[in-house]
């Protein structure tokens, strides 16, 4: 019995050590935000992209969120946002708004409720704007942002 016991023990510990671990991979740092482009030299752009993680991983963590800890989208400056034809007034420019990789099945927007946006003041595309199989047969994204719309969860255009 004892020795059950001290089993138990062993796996919750290992339990726990594999959640703080998974946690500690799947939230997004500064690096991952800025890319290849580096940090702006704007100071407002880095503030703006500080306050965009802080309220992506807080809700990435308070709800265990499935994050794949791949960025697909971050920091884009003007003339890159305009080579890769974004949308010319993007969040994205701004550093207000992330693109996080989902699923196929598009698990991590179906987990996020406008309850949970509303905690974080955060805003979300409508995950059928940005499903791969919906739209142009590239892979699936979340696209979160600060800056506020009508809606928590939005139409782009
Ligand atoms: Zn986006």
């Amino acid at each position: 019995m004892k020795m059950l016991s001290i089993l138990w023990t062993f796996l919750l510990s290992l339990g726990r050590l594999f959640r703080i671990r998974r946690k500690d991979t799947s939230t997004i740092n500064l690096t991952e935000y800025y890319g290849k482009h580096g940090a702006p030299q704007d100071i407002q752009l880095q503030h703006n992209a500080q306050e965009t993680l802080k309220a992506v991983n807080a809700m990435i963590l308070k709800y265990d969120l499935p994050y794949s800890g791949v960025v697909t989208s971050g920091y884009r400056p003007s003339a890159y946002n305009r080579k890769i034809g974004g949308s010319p007034k993007s969040a994205h420019i701004r550093c207000q708004a992330v693109d996080l990789l989902d699923n196929e099945k598009q698990e991590l927007a179906d987990s996020i409720t406008p309850k949970m946006l509303r905690e974080f003041g955060l805003y979300m595309e409508d995950q059928r704007y940005t499903g791969g199989a919906r739209t142009r047969g590239s892979g699936s994204w979340v696209h979160l942002q600060i800056r506020p719309t009508k809606r928590r969860i939005f139409i782009p255009y």
